[in-house]
């Protein structure tokens, strides 16, 4: 949805208190052994991030009514500042993932897994803003970035699902070049 300029940002400075917050609960527990668990469950909260990012973006924001029209405007004018606000999507990984793991798994694994999502998240949310609004220099990962998400908002097929890698564009036979 369209966002004031604070709103639009504030992913930038929620996350990293949020990410944090996560890591210094944990990761100043004595026994090292929960912090290795803990950034093992970060590790593969990101590695889990890029399919979800992959997942929504075909299939909820492709697909869905009225988050497909929210997002077609967002095709057509892709500098607007168009966005999931921060509070909806704090309340989806604290309802949605943080709640049901910190009660069936053990806390190092619940916090590790919640901050490798939103570490992916924000990874995603800075990504799509650059594509948009910064210049890349030629051959960087930001440039490959920019092309391929340019490809996205303008090709007939639908294809390039993925912002942050092409991975699961390729692994499902979305990937444009
Ligand atoms: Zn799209
Ligand atoms: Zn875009």
């Amino acid at each position: 949805m369209r966002l004031t300029r604070a709103g639009y940002f504030a992913d930038f400075l929620v996350y990293p208190l949020l990410l944090g917050l996560l890591a210094w609960l944990s990761l100043d527990h004595e026994v090292v052994h929960e912090r290795l668990l803990w950034l093992a469950a970060a590790a593969a909260g990101v590695a889990v991030w890029t399919l979800i990012e992959y997942i929504l973006h075909r299939y909820v924001l492709h697909g869905v009514p009225p988050l497909r029209q929210m997002h077609a405007r967002h095709h057509a004018s892709p500098t607007e500042l168009i966005g999931t606000p921060s509070w909806f999507s704090v309340a989806v990984f604290g309802g949605l993932v943080f709640a049901p793991l910190v009660h069936w798994a053990q806390a190092s694994i619940a916090y590790g897994a919640t901050a490798g999502l939103m570490l992916g998240y924000l990874w995603y949310v800075a990504v799509h803003h650059a594509t948009h609004h910064r210049r890349a220099r030629l051959g960087s990962y930001l440039h490959r970035a920019k092309l391929r998400h340019a490809v996205h908002h303008h090709a007939q097929e639908p294809c390039n699902f993925g912002v942050t890698t092409s991975l699961w564009d390729r692994v499902f036979g979305t990937a444009s070049p």
